[in-house]
């Protein structure tokens, strides 16, 4: 299922479940988004294992949110929820998306978190970051014989744990609009209960949590706001005036 037009991209942000790149790394996205850089979006599966909603409501609240964003495009694959795992089919559905839209930075889910799916697509993702600049995976995409293509980097958003950061994202001219992104997701974030039972994340406290995580990686980096995150490998920079 796409939003938009599949086409290359300076960012390709990934998450399993529909909902976790906006509560994760969408600050961020906005900012670059406002720099002049382009993004797409990428959900490994629907998401229809969460309590509440089901996989068509939540295809229209992520392309609702995709639009509001301004995001080029977002995908979402049918894998299995809450049983993601890697094998050829799935690191193959990805290793498309990836060349097709020829990101230079990749967002992935955390290497660790509440949510089991989380770490193994974490993994599942940085290996098909790899894997998508072999030239002998032949892939074919839409009838179309693709090309190698792997990102500079991929960057894992931390999510529901808070765990050491790498480094963090400024994020405070854009916090009220990621509030905005999260509340598209109405069926997963009303308080009211009228979209199905209270969950651990449909009350008002797990968004005070999220903006709580956002002040105080904020606080530690000097911002008011700010999204953070962990790297597989260093991170170098040329000019260290470009660093905060
Ligand atoms: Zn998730």
């Amino acid at each position: 299922m796409i939003f938009g037009e599949i086409q290359k991209v300076d960012i390709l942000a990934i998450g399993v479940h529909p909902d976790d790149i906006e509560l994760s790394c969408s600050g961020t996205l906005l900012n670059q988004i406002n720099k002049g850089y382009t993004v797409g979006l990428l959900d490994l599966t629907q998401g229809e294992l969460g309590t509440r909603g089901n996989a068509e409501i939540r295809r229209k609240e992520a392309f609702d949110a995709a639009q509001l964003m301004g995001a080029k495009f977002r995908v979402i694959l049918k894998n299995q929820d809450g049983f993601i795992n890697f094998n050829e089919e799935t690191s193959i559905s990805i290793i498309e998306i990836i060349r097709a839209s020829k990101p230079k930075i990749l967002f992935a889910n955390a290497k660790s978190d509440r949510h089991p799916d989380h770490g193994r697509a974490a993994k599942i993702t940085a290996d098909a970051a790899f894997l998508a600049g072999l030239e002998k995976i032949e892939t074919n995409y839409e009838g179309v014989k693709q090309e190698k293509w792997r990102p500079n980097a991929v960057y894992h958003y931390l999510q529901d744990y808070t765990m050491e950061a790498d480094f963090a994202v400024d994020i405070t001219p854009f916090f009220d609009k990621k509030l905005d992104l999260i509340y598209c997701f109405s069926s997963q974030f009303d308080a009211s209960e009228q979209n199905g039972p209270k969950t651990p994340i449909s009350g008002k406290d797990f968004l005070d949590y999220i903006q709580a995580k956002n002040i105080l990686f904020g606080r530690l980096a000097g911002y008011k706001y700010a999204e953070a995150y962990q790297v597989n490998r260093l991170i170098g920079v040329n000019d260290i005036f470009k660093l905060d």
